[in-house]
């Protein structure tokens, strides 16, 4: 709970840049890490409207293409994927709400600077996180740890359904969980399933 309570406190960054270059860009006060390297990575995927994950031992990333910006944020192991993505989408949202993103890349004089009033908007997002009603906590059992976990849904997810229920894969401690979510988010069984990849 405190996780999904604090989310602040687990990010590394939030980016949205375009083919080309970043065009706002959040991190932690004080952070002095700079992610080139992921960003780089994350933008030779051309596929668009769906979300990525990435686990790189010490960081989780997340991501999407969308609008011809691409969405990335980078978060301790801790933050269950489905609370990056549902705050990804919320920022997509306020970003495309806040600005004309094609008008504004179309100016001459463009300069990156003209997002840097996001910021406060980004840190209200995180700040409030909780309170924004963007995702729901369900309670499953896992036979193979014998114990009752929290799994963190997307409401999103669920309501732009085309059918229920709504299959979820939970991974966690080397193994998963096939989860199946209902329209009114109860969970209607749970299996344990194979993983390749
Ligand atoms: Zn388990």
């Amino acid at each position: 709970m405190a996780v999904y309570k604090n989310i602040a406190e687990f990010l590394e960054f939030i980016n949205i840049s375009n083919d080309n270059f970043t065009l706002f860009e959040w991190k932690p006060a004080r952070s002095m890490r700079r992610f080139d390297l992921d960003l780089n990575i994350v933008k030779e995927n051309p596929i668009t409207d769906i979300f990525f994950h990435k686990d790189k031992g010490n960081m989780k990333i997340v991501y999407i293409r969308k609008h011809n910006l691409i969405y990335t944020v980078g978060a301790s192991p801790r933050v269950q994927y489905q609370l990056l993505e549902a705050l990804l989408e919320y920022i997509d949202l306020l970003f495309n709400d806040f600005y004309d993103i094609e008008v504004i890349l179309s100016y001459s004089d463009f300069s990156p600077g003209i997002f840097n009033g996001f910021k406060e908007s980004v840190e209200n997002t995180i700040r409030d996180f909780a309170d924004l009603d963007l995702v729901k906590r369900i309670l499953v059992e896992c036979r193979v740890c014998n114990t009752v976990l929290p799994l963190f849904i997307k409401k999103s997810m669920i309501e732009n359904a085309e059918s229920y229920p709504v299959p979820i894969v939970y991974e966690h401690r080397g193994h998963a969980i096939l989860c199946f979510i209902d329209k009114n988010f109860h969970h209607r069984g749970v299996e344990l399933v194979n993983i390749s990849g």
